[in-house]
């Protein structure tokens, strides 16, 4: 195991931490159906990009269906 050579001081240490901060995102309104979404992303409610729809979305997903053979 590699041992410190010197030891980090608490100033070190915490100036060191002072960048370790996570930042909050920063979700923007999605101008097709105005749900919240990533800047630069695909919006995740409505599939559409750009103005466009360039992922298709289903209606609804049923998970337990019996009809199924
Ligand atoms: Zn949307």
């Amino acid at each position: 195991m590699a041992v410190q050579q010197n030891k980090v001081t608490r100033s070190r240490r915490n100036m060191r931490r002072a960048h370790d901060a996570l930042v909050a995102a920063n979700p923007n309104e999605c101008p097709d159906c105005g749900e919240l979404k990533r800047p630069h992303h695909v919006c995740p409610a409505c599939g559409h990009y750009a103005g466009r729809e360039v992922v298709a979305m289903t209606d609804e997903v049923d998970l337990d269906e019996d009809d199924a053979a």
